[in-house]
């Protein structure tokens, strides 16, 4: 575990990496003309232990990313019981029906919505499980590569098709639609993708105007995103360092 003061190499390492982050944001943000308040930085800990979520938490960073339910429902779970520190959890990753029940009872943002069936499936759990509305944002394909998850934004009727997205989650009671989100395309540039991205959201907001956030930007390309509007940044290893496996 951490030693009190949390004075280990571990949390002198994860401090530094926090600090060149933050100075980041705040240059993009000072670039863009947008006040950095209005950025949300979340530590993306998939395949750290528990204790990096902990040393996060301590400087300053409470809103973690995580893409896997039961590494994530576990880490929740060990937080929670700590009891000190109050994390908003984001989940982030591909997301079965089957999950539904267990990421609803931790999660307070679900950032990959991109089916009719899922949000039927994540408004049924929600109801059944939650005091709360589940803040949603869908993703959306910025390729239109299928297997890489991501609403649709040219289809009619499919179940992935975005228009039918958006309608499903804005009708489910215990759902609130908070937004859109995508992930950088890997051939192309970020700037040409987080452009058509914001563009996007300013269509969709015409339909559900509040439908502000914008989860775009990772280690690679935040400077990018926040140059396009982005009001959610998703970091991982340049703050947590290179991870163990790939995923
Ligand atoms: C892993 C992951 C991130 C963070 O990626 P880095 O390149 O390590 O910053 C962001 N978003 C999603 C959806 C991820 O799976």
């Amino acid at each position: 575990m951490i030693p009190p003061g949390g004075a280990d190499l571990r949390t002198a390492e994860l401090a530094a990496n926090v600090a060149g982050v933050r100075s980041r944001l705040a240059a993009a943000c000072a670039a863009a003309n947008r006040d950095p308040g209005e950025v949300t930085l979340i530590g993306v800990t998939k395949t750290y232990p528990t204790e990096d979520v902990v040393r996060l938490a301590a400087l300053g960073v409470t809103d973690i990313g995580e893409n896997r339910d039961q590494e994530a429902s576990t880490k929740a779970a060990a937080v929670a019981s700590a009891g000190e520190f109050e994390i908003t959890w984001h989940f982030i990753g591909r997301l079965q029906r089957n999950k539904c029940r267990s990421v609803v009872r931790y999660a307070d943002v679900v950032h990959s919505v991109d089916n009719v069936p899922l949000a039927l499936a994540l408004s049924e759990a929600a109801s059944r499980y939650r005091t709360t509305p589940l803040d949603v944002l869908v993703q959306v394909s910025l390729d239109g590569d299928l297997a890489r998850g991501g609403a649709i934004v040219e289809t009619g009727q499919s179940d992935r098709a975005l228009k039918q997205v958006l309608a499903a989650v804005e009708a489910a009671p215990d759902l609130r639609l908070r937004g859109l989100m995508a992930v950088a395309p890997l051939e192309c540039c970020p700037d040409d993708a987080f452009c058509g991205l914001h563009s996007l959201l300013c269509r969709v907001r015409d339909d559900y105007p509040h439908a502000t956030w914008l989860s775009a930007g990772m280690s690679g390309d935040v400077e990018s995103a926040i140059a396009h509007g982005s009001t959610h940044v998703r970091v991982g290893h340049a703050m947590l360092g290179k991870r163990p496996l790939l995923r």
